[in-house]
This record gives structure tokens, C-alpha cells and sequence, in this order.
């Protein structure tokens, strides 16, 4: 196995393991590890607006990967912290 390969929680799609985010529960909570250096199982996720927006309205996305309850992150945090930005303001 050459590559290590993760699948994101919101879109399902399969990627190197370098190119997703890695998230830990801390407290039921997801957190995001940049350094994937954080203890405890990991979930990952795209760095796109469209997948931080999936698992913050799907807590059950981050559940099921967690293997245990774990609240919704909150989607304008996740988005700062991966350099997302996006302007839901249109009309
Ligand atoms: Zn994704």
C-alpha cells in the first residue's frame, strides 16, 4: 500500500490522506487537527465549503465516524479554519 487513503464524511470521495482534513471528537465535539497529531480516531473531510457544510447540518455524519455522539461543528468556524470562505449573502 503505497499512499494511505481516507474517505471524506460529507461527499464519500476516497483521496490521499494528505489532500483531506483530519477532524477528532474532543468532548463530543469535532475539532479540527491540522497536524493530525491529535489522539483518538480520526474522521476526515474535504477542504471544500460544500463537505464543512454537509456535517455541520448531518451531525449524524460525524456520529457514525466518530463512532459515538458527536455535535455538529459549526460551519463559519470549520470554514475559517481551512481558509473557506464563502459568501452566502448572494441573492
Ligand atoms: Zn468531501
Amino acid at each position: 500500500m503505497p499512499t494511505s487513503i481516507r474517505t471524506c464524511v460529507a461527499c464519500r470521495a476516497t483521496r490521499e490522506k494528505s489532500e483531506l482534513v483530519r477532524m477528532v471528537a474532543v468532548e463530543g465535539h469535532a475539532v479540527i487537527d491540522e497536524q493530525s497529531s491529535m489522539k483518538g480516531r480520526g474522521a476526515y473531510i474535504c477542504r471544500r465549503a460544500e463537505c464543512v457544510e454537509v456535517v455541520a447540518q448531518n451531525k449524524g455524519r460525524l456520529s457514525r465516524a466518530f463512532r459515538k455522539e458527536t455535535e455538529a461543528p459549526d460551519a463559519d468556524l470549520f470554514r475559517k479554519r481551512l481558509g473557506l470562505f464563502k459568501s452566502s449573502k448572494q441573492s
